[in-house]
C-alpha cells in the first residue's frame, strides 16, 4: 500500500514564533483527528526548521525545506546544503517548485543536483511537477510533465526511485483558486504512474505516492483524494490556517 500524504508548503509567510504556533495547531490538531494511515509534512522556512521540528510529534508529522542548494558545501553564500537540512531532523525537501523553476532558475540540470543530495543525506524529495495554462490550452500536458519526470528523476536507480513523492501541481491552479478538475486530476496522475510502469515496472509504480497541489482546500479535498491515483497533496495557501490544513488531512 502506498503512503498517502498531505504535505503544507508555507513559502515565505510567517515569523518563527508565527511558524511554531501553526506547527503546535496542526500537531494538536493531527493527534486529536488526523487519521493514522496519512502522513503529514510541514513545509516549513529554513529559519523555523530546527523549532517547528521541536514542536512536533515527529511520529505523527514531518518536517520539511522548500529547497536545499544544489551543491554539498563550500563557498554559495546565502545557500543551506541538504546535508543541513538534514541536521535539522527535516524529512523531507520540496524540489522544483513551479515558483523556483520560473523565479530562481531552477533548470532540470540543477534539480538532478538537489535531488541527488537530497537522497545522499537521506531525505525524501517531495519532487514537483506540472504544466503551464497555455500547454494546458494547447494539449500537451503529459508530453510535458513526463518530459519533466524523465529529465530530473528518471535517471535514479529503482531503489532512490522509489524514496521520491512526486506532486503534480498544474501551475495554472496554483494560488489561483483554480482546482483541477477531479478527471483532469486523475487522468494526469494515471499518465504519471504508467510512465514510471514504463520506466521502473509494474511494482515500483504502484509504490509512488503522486500527490495533488493546486489550490486544494478542505471542500474540494475529498472529491479529489477520491481519485484511486491521487495519493494525497501538496498544499499552499490552506496549510497556512491549521483549520484549514486538519481539513484536508481528514479528508480522505
Ligand atoms: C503550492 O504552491 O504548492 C500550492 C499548491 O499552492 P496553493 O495550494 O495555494 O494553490
Amino acid at each position: 500500500m502506498r503512503k498517502k500524504v498531505v504535505a503544507g508548503n508555507w513559502k515565505c509567510n510567517t515569523t518563527v514564533q508565527e511558524g511554531v504556533e501553526l506547527a503546535k495547531a496542526v500537531n494538536q490538531l493531527v493527534a486529536a483527528k488526523g487519521p493514522e494511515d496519512v502522513v503529514v509534512v510541514l513545509g516549513a522556512p529554513f529559519t523555523h526548521i530546527t523549532k517547528v521540528v521541536e514542536s512536533v510529534d515527529g511520529a505523527r508529522v514531518g518536517v520539511a525545506a522548500q529547497n536545499c542548494a544544489a551543491e554539498a558545501s563550500g563557498a554559495y553564500t546565502g545557500e543551506v546544503s541538504a546535508s543541513m537540512v538534514k541536521s535539522t531532523g527535516a524529512q523531507y525537501v520540496i524540489l522544483g517548485h513551479s515558483e523556483r523553476r520560473e523565479y530562481y532558475g531552477e533548470t532540470s540540470e540543477i534539480l538532478n543536483k538537489k535531488v541527488a543530495l537530497t537522497l545522499e543525506n537521506g531525505l525524501t524529495p517531495i519532487y514537483c511537477c506540472g504544466e503551464a495554462l497555455e500547454i494546458r490550452e494547447a494539449g500537451t500536458q503529459k508530453e510535458y510533465v513526463i518530459n519533466q519526470l524523465e529529465e530530473t528523476i528518471f535517471n535514479l536507480s529503482a531503489d532512490d526511485f522509489k524514496k521520491v513523492i512526486i506532486a503534480y501541481e498544474p501551475i495554472w491552479a496554483i494560488g489561483t483558486g483554480k482546482t483541477a478538475s477531479t478527471e483532469q486530476a486523475q487522468e494526469m496522475h494515471k499518465d504519471i504512474r504508467e510512465a514510471i510502469a514504463a520506466k521502473y515496472g509494474a511494482e515500483v509504480a504502484e509504490e509512488i505516492s503522486i500527490l495533488y497541489g493546486g489550490s486544494c482546500k478542505p471542500s474540494n479535498a475529498p472529491e479529489l483524494f477520491a481519485n484511486p491515483d491521487v495519493d494525497g497533496g501538496l498544499i499552499g495557501g490552506a496549510s497556512l490556517k491549521a483549520e484549514d490544513f486538519i481539513g484536508i488531512i481528514t479528508a480522505y
